[in-house]
């Protein structure tokens, strides 16, 4: 085939051209990506031979070799893994249109800082080219197994690439470097030495350099081993560095922070297991554009089986980031085979309280850390509650809420909650909503507080299924305040009242179609009047979130509870006893109705009318005669 000139997608132009025109201080990681990918294709190639044995070529010395060559300023990784055929060549560093590189893009502009690059590029899956961080060309020399001859592409990165057949003798890929000027330091075999030790050093293949020694005028070439190789989660615990976990925890996560909690630990007895899992200090940048998938990665005996296998950990424990090594499966064992097999089950569920647990003790030794964590990640957490049938009560000890009896930005637990509970409340009551500031002002509350009730103010669109999901909590059934079903122990409307109002509540229902039925209620004390919403039908939040996601929200109406003690009702009863057809009972029906609209957090459906029902009553207030 011609050699051929392409162009880069157009994302990867952006993500080059931010590249090629920043100068960063950290650009160093360039080379962890390079030998990570190459370690990748190493892993690939023994992986794919143990279907197909002839794409080996018996070349089976895994290696990842550095050569730094200080005459030609070039730098070059080479690995005998599975390499790449033209057409892979040609997607996979050119033209597919990858979702991490507009992703990447985005969240360097959201931090508006493009120093930012190195410690974000590994994060979205475009880490080859951090190469052009450090160099001003960069040549790809590589061929799959059984297939003569070779590729070669090359690129400076300024938008275009080309490709041609070449010939490479053995299997896999050489990546080589034309370094800038101001990139020399990485010909320099000390400073290599030391970058792979740092970054690189539990990369379970050798990464490689050749060494020149001169000993009585001759010269000799011995090749020298750079990284320790020991397998970091086959090690005790107590004899691995915080930063070789926190180096470690940098590959597998991408994640330029330390995390907020390590758990490694070994399950002796039927499914031998070792674990070495990571939690996350924060929401990791790249967290929302990710695919929420959940996955450790597999190995079995050191061989890695899989990236990410997603029977190792539930969706709601995604933010987990590691490695289980099983001593038991077999090594060929197939993704069919392992969704059958009983072990990862047990392997989950031991993985599962692990990181339960080790949360639980964040929260209690580390307060303040852990409320971090759970800003960000305590929503996906949180939907345990309704995924995890067995685990719920304990995803629920671990959540955080602010309520109406907690002072602004600090948080209670449900144990705190329950701890406090009076005698004769008989649920744990929560409230949804957009936001904490409004939902501590809200009519919902009043009687709540009246009767001294705690209520959670819940702003997470995941708690309209999460406390639902839960149901109870230790033994107390979880409530939304907004329902009609919650009643706060208030009493029932005396008889005399309900009957005194009858007439004017029979009216209100004919002028108000959109509400499903008026009543009077005790659930308030200052306000006239709110919306609930009835036996199991949607809360109004409900409807706003589905609304906003696009679903049709057309719910069971909502039903219009009246607080007869309140002065503004009792004037309307009045003027409806005086002339049931005064005008102003229409006026003053939709006015509490808007007010009730507003009360619940959304949007009253006529502006415009409300706002001239509202001019009305003050003309009215003008002194007449
Ligand atoms: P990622 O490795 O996160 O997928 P990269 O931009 O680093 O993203 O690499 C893109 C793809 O190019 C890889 O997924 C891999 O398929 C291929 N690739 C990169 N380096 C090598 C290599 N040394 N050998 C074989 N394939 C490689």
């Amino acid at each position: 085939m011609p050699a051929e000139q392409r162009e880069f997608k157009a994302e990867l132009k952006q993500l080059l051209h931010l590249i090629t025109h920043s100068l960063y201080s950290d650009r160093e990681i360039f080379l962890r990506e390079l030998i990570s990918n190459a370690s990748d294709a190493v892993n690939k190639i023994k992986f794919d031979s143990l279907q197909n044995e002839a794409a080996l070529e018996d070349n089976k010395d895994w290696k990842i070799k550095i050569t730094p060559d200080a005459a030609a300023k070039t730098l070059t990784i080479s690995d005998n893994g599975v390499g790449m055929t033209r057409e892979q060549v040609v997607e996979l560093l050119g033209t597919v249109a990858k979702s991490g590189t507009k992703a990447f893009l985005d969240a360097v502009k959201a931090k508006n800082d493009p120093t930012a690059a190195p410690g974000l590029i590994g994060q979205f899956g475009v880490g080859f080219y951090s190469a052009f961080m450090v160099a001003d060309k960069v040549t790809v020399l590589t061929r799959t197994g059984g297939q003569p001859g070779g590729v070669r592409w090359e690129s400076d990165g300024q938008g275009t690439f080309t490709v041609e057949d070449a010939d490479k003798p053995a299997r896999g890929t050489d990546v080589t470097l034309h370094l800038k000027a101001d990139a020399e330091e990485f010909l320099d075999p000390y400073r290599l030495r030391a970058l792979v030790k740092k970054f690189s050093d539990f990369i379970e293949h050798p990464v490689a350099m050749d060494q020149e020694t001169e000993a009585d005028g001759t010269k000799t070439v011995t090749e020298e081993v750079l990284n320790n190789r020991k397998a970091i989660w086959l090690r005790q615990p107590r004899e691995v560095t915080p930063d070789e976990y926190a180096e470690f925890y940098k590959t597998v996560s991408h994640d330029a922070e330390p995390p907020l909690k390590t758990l490694h630990f070994t399950v002796e007895g039927g499914n031998e297991f070792r674990a070495l899992l990571f939690v996350p200090a924060k929401k990791p940048f790249s967290f929302d554009w990710d695919e929420p998938k959940a996955g450790l990665r597999l190995y079995v005996q050191r061989v890695l089986i899989m990236d990410r296998c997603e029977e190792l950990l539930p969706v709601y424990l995604r933010f987990v980031k590691g490695v289980v090594d099983a001593a038991d499966l077999p090594l060929n064992v197939s993704r069919e085979i392992l969704q059958q097999t009983r072990q990862l089950d047990n392997i989950r569920k031991n993985v599962v309280r692990n990181v339960l647990d080790g949360l639980a003790g964040v929260k209690n030794t580390q307060p303040e850390k852990y409320a971090d964590f759970f800003r960000g990640l305590g929503p996906v957490l949180k939907e345990g509650m309704t995924r995890d049938f067995e685990n719920r009560e304990k995803v629920a000890d671990l959540c955080l809420f602010e309520s109406a009896n907690t002072d602004a930005g600090k948080t209670t637990t449900l144990a705190e909650y329950v701890g406090k509970i009076p005698a004769d409340q008989p649920a744990i009551y929560y409230l949804t909503g957009d936001a904490v500031g409004q939902l501590r002002n809200s009519p919902y509350l009043e009687a709540f507080r009246a009767k001294g009730y705690d209520v959670l103010l819940c702003t997470d669109p995941v708690d309209e299924f999460a406390l639902p999901g839960l149901r109870e909590y230790k033994g107390k059934p979880l409530q939304a305040a907004d329902r009609a079903e919650a009643k706060p122990n208030t009493g029932d409307v005396p008889d005399d009242v309900k009957a005194n109002y009858a007439g004017l509540l029979g009216a209100i229902q004919h002028l108000l179609p959109e509400v499903g039925d008026v009543r009077l209620t005790t659930r308030l004390t200052t306000t006239p009047a709110v919306l609930v919403a009835d036996v199991g039908a949607m809360s109004a939040h409900m409807e706003r979130l589905m609304r906003r996601w696009g679903e049709d929200a057309s719910g069971p109406k909502r039903i219009l509870e009246l607080n007869p003690n309140s002065d503004a009702v009792k004037a309307v009863k009045a003027v409806f006893a005086a002339n049931p057809a005064d005008p102003r009972v229409e006026l003053y029906a939709k006015l509490l109705y808007d007010q009730a609209v507003i009360a619940e957090g959304s949007r009253v459906s006529d502006p415009a009318g409300f706002a001239r029902r509202l001019s009305d009553l003050i003309a009215a207030a003008a002194p007449t005669g």
